[in-house]
């Protein structure tokens, strides 16, 4: 079957510019493209042909080999549509994995772009997908007892949130956003030739698909604004240095009617003077007189819930250690709470003396014992 003219197959006169044969092109690919039309045949032998005819006349030196010779140099091996089908409906055309520039051969200026304006269509919705807001971290300090007894206080964070003179639009009053012009709202461009061609966000409209003829004054067209905001948090009791608390929905506004990230609260414990937290269980030592430690005692000892009397056994060592059954810090997954040890440290009297001295002499007389014997010294 003779086949049709190039000019006369995308309605054009001989003396149609680059721009006239690519307007021309895409008008008629939309139209006829066989994701459009599924199961026509005459729309798909129309594309085919179409396509073939934008081939042949947008490439200057192809166009140029027409205008003297005809169709006889281009009869054989261009046929856009066996590739297509050959891929299958449905994934063929789709942006990634399909690489026009290899289907059709280098050189092949345009092509890649206008498939993206069609295909890109559907992929609009997905570049304009609902996304949920970046979290925020915010790291805050607390006391020891703090993160023992839990605390309810109120920070100041700054977030990106919906901006209020547009409401979040971006645009100004009675105005809309509007389908990006240059990706045709796909959000991807391609860049780079042949093999190594890939896709890349717009750089227009940063991959979001869509274009803000009038962006609103106060928030540029984002839709957001940082603002201050004063909330309260509420930090469990049993938390420590790295424990993360969430807020949920206080972190940046969503995108595209998304929800709000959330904020995490990283707690830092500040040390305390005396308490050491391992866990769950607390750890301090308390000072002994070398009489308390010898002849046993009751003493008073500080614990995270105030003093507690303490028995000391006659004969207490040095480093040996006493448990506080449920004076730690409350367990954070399970109920309960852990420990307090208590490490005991004799401390030995200092510039006693002669009648203090001597009355030593003679208690170490009177019980004389080695205390290395087991040293074999
Ligand atoms: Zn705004
Ligand atoms: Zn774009």
């Amino acid at each position: 079957m003779a086949k049709r003219d190039y000019y006369e197959v995308l309605g054009l006169k001989k003396s149609a510019s680059k721009d006239d044969i690519k307007k021309a092109y895409r008008k008629l690919a939309r139209k006829y493209h066989p994701d459009v039309n599924p199961g026509d045949k005459k729309a798909e032998e129309r594309f085919k042909e179409i396509s073939e005819a934008y081939e042949v006349l947008s490439d200057p030196e192809k166009r140029k080999k027409y205008d003297l010779y005809g169709q006889q140099p281009f009869q054989s091996g261009f046929d856009p549509f066996s590739s297509y089908q050959k891929r299958g409906r449905g994934e063929g055309f789709d942006s990634q994995g399909f690489n026009f520039e290899d289907t059709f051969g280098r050189g092949f200026e345009g092509f890649g772009d206008i498939f993206g304006d069609i295909f890109g269509k559907r992929k609009k919705s997905y570049a304009q997908e609902p996304a949920k807001g970046t979290d925020i971290q915010y790291s805050m300090e607390i006391s020891f007892e703090d993160a023992i007894k839990g605390l309810s206080t109120d920070i100041t964070i700054q977030r990106n949130a919906s901006c209020d003179e547009c409401n979040g639009s971006g645009t100004t009053p009675g105005s809309r956003s509007q389908v990006c012009p240059a990706c045709n709202g796909t959000g991807q461009k391609k860049a780079g030739r042949g093999p190594l061609s890939f896709s890349q966000a717009c750089p227009q409209c940063k991959g979001s698909g869509s274009w803000n003829p009038n962006p609103c004054k106060k928030c540029f067209g984002s839709g957001t604004t940082l603002k201050k905001e004063r909330i309260g948090v509420k930090i469990p009791s049993g938390v420590d240095t790295g424990s993360k608390v969430r807020i949920a929905g206080k972190g940046e506004t969503g995108k595209h009617g998304g929800p709000a990230g959330d904020l995490y609260i990283i707690v830092k414990v500040r040390p305390h003077p005396f308490f050491e937290r391992k866990g769950d269980n607390i750890y301090c030592v308390i000072p002994l007189t070398v009489t308390e430690a010898t002849l046993g005692s009751q003493i008073t000892a500080p614990t995270i819930d105030g003093n507690v009397t303490m028995k000391i056994p006659e004969g207490t060592q040095s480093g040996q250690v006493f448990r506080l059954a449920n004076k730690g810090s409350p367990k954070l997954k399970e109920s309960g709470r852990g420990d307090q040890f208590v490490e005991v440290k004799i401390m030995v009297p200092k510039n006693l003396d002669e009648r203090s001295k001597q009355l030593l002499r003679d208690v170490e007389r009177l019980n004389y014992y080695n205390p290395r014997s087991n040293l074999r010294v």
